[in-house]
Formats: structure tokens, C-alpha cells, sequence
């Protein structure tokens, strides 16, 4: 999509520490960091957000989630998955994003 910023990441069109990519998703640092490891993991190809994936698509995303987690040394001390849809969760941008969220305790329930 032609002004997304998250296509344009995706695309190396746009900065980001990218951590992880391949043929289906791309990982990058969060610039707003919430915590030591806040990353966002990304289809490649542009979806609005979870509620207009498909499940290939979510499952791709959230697989891809665990292991950006797992290979950052999260796997045991654990780590979230948030992916927020729309207005009241604060959805920014309108492209999917998974939050990968680890190295501090997290509170729950988030705000
Ligand atoms: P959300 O509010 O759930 O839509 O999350 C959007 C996230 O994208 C926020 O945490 C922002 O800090 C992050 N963000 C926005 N633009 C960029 C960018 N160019 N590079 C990295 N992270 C970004």
C-alpha cells in the first residue's frame, strides 16, 4: 500500500532495525520501545489488522511472534503478544502488527 509505512519497511523503502525476515514477515524494532524487547512483527503483505487476516496470515504472524521472542532468550522468563484492532485499543497503524514485549514484568490487565 502505497503510503503505509509498515509496506515501506517491509520493502527497505523506510529506516527500522530489522531483526528478523523472510518470503512472509518482517520483524522490527518498535521505536517507542516499552520495555528491553519491544519488536513488531509484520506481514510482508499489507493486511489492516487482525480482523481482516486470514488465518495463514495470523498464524504466520504469530508463529514468527514466538520466535522472535525465542530467539531473543525470552522463551523461559516469558514474554506478550499483543496485537491491538481499532480505535479503543489504539491501533495507530493500519497495517497488522504483533507487539513482542519481554525483559521486564508485565502488568496485566494492560491499560
Ligand atoms: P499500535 O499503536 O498498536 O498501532 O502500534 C504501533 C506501533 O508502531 C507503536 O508502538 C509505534 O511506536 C510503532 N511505530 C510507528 N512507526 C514506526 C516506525 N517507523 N518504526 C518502528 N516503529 C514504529
Amino acid at each position: 500500500m502505497a503510503d503505509c509505512i509498515f509496506c515501506k519497511i517491509a520493502a527497505h523503502e523506510a529506516p527500522a532495525t530489522i531483526v528478523h525476515e523472510d518470503e512472509d514477515v518482517v520483524a522490527f524494532e518498535d521505536l517507542g520501545h516499552r520495555a528491553p524487547l519491544h519488536v513488531l512483527v509484520i506481514p510482508r503483505r499489507h493486511v489492516a489488522s487482525l480482523a481482516e487476516a486470514d488465518a495463514a496470515t495470523a498464524g504466520t504472524v504469530a508463529a514468527a511472534a514466538a520466535r522472535v521472542a525465542r530467539e531473543a532468550g525470552y522463551a523461559e522468563r516469558g514474554y506478550r503478544v499483543v496485537t491491538n484492532v481499532g480505535p479503543d485499543a489504539g491501533q495507530s497503524v493500519p497495517h497488522l502488527h504483533f507487539h513482542v514485549l519481554a525483559g521486564r514484568p508485565l502488568g496485566w490487565p494492560p491499560g
